[in-house]
Order: C-alpha cells, then sequence, then structure tokens
C-alpha cells in the first residue's frame, strides 16, 4: 500500500515533468510575454515563470488572509492545493529542466503551500464555499 502511493506520486512526478518538456502552440497569455506554454500549463495559458510568480503572489495573499483571519474561499484554496500543488511537485520532480531560479521558486512555493495548510490545520479558518 505505502509503495503504491509512493509510485502514484512518482508517476504523477514523471507525467507532469514531462509534460513541462513538451509545448503547446502559442504563447504565455501576460502581456509583453513571448515565452511558450508547457503542455502542463496549457489550461492556465502561461509559461513556467509566470505561472510560478502569480501561484506564489496567490499563495503569498492567501496566507495574508490567514493571518490576517479573513474567510478563505474554497475555490482559491482547491486551486492552490491541487493544480498549483500538483504541478510544482512535478516540476520539483524534473529539476534537470528548471533553471536554478526556477527550482529555487518553485521550492519557496511549495514550502509557502505547506505553511498554508499547517496555519489552516492548526487555527480555525473560516472557509466560504464559493467567491
Ligand atoms: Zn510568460
Amino acid at each position: 500500500m505505502r509503495f503504491c502511493l509512493a509510485q502514484g506520486l512518482l508517476d504523477q512526478g514523471r507525467v507532469a515533468g514531462d509534460s513541462m518538456t513538451a509545448f503547446r502552440r502559442g504563447s504565455c497569455r501576460f502581456p509583453g510575454c513571448s515565452a511558450q506554454v508547457p503542455l502542463a500549463l496549457r489550461v492556465e495559458s502561461v509559461c513556467l515563470d509566470h505561472f510560478l510568480e502569480s501561484t506564489f503572489l496567490r499563495a503569498e495573499r492567501t496566507m495574508q488572509h490567514c493571518q490576517q483571519g479573513l474567510p478563505l474561499r474554497w475555490p482559491a484554496l482547491d486551486w492552490l492545493f491541487s493544480v498549483a500543488e500538483f504541478t510544482v511537485r512535478g516540476l520539483a520532480a524534473q529539476t534537470g529542466h528548471l533553471s536554478s531560479v526556477q527550482r529555487e521558486k518553485a521550492l519557496e512555493l511549495l514550502l509557502c503551500l505547506a505553511n498554508i495548510r499547517e496555519y489552516i490545520r492548526q487555527r480555525s479558518i473560516h472557509i466560504t464555499p464559493a467567491a
């Protein structure tokens, strides 16, 4: 059981990682950015750098809301802990394809997500179901 779970996580990382080396047609949706969009980020339509940057800003904003005792929106949390975390874990598993700056950002982001998760676990943060 433990092996299956670990293997499953490794496979997920491999899938996300492989889709980081293939690109979809078109460029990043951020104004002025002509970088390619990895297949793993085709739904977000952003390049890797902008994905890391925008996700980090979202995570930081979420952490600030936690610290200020403001309610959190479930869709935003769900996105952070599913799409974002899965993608970043995939990236972290494929360190050979990342620059040192991207690798540092990915690890910093994972730490930030872990801090948010821990903060929510330790305190009673109000989570609203919709926007
Ligand atoms: Zn971009």
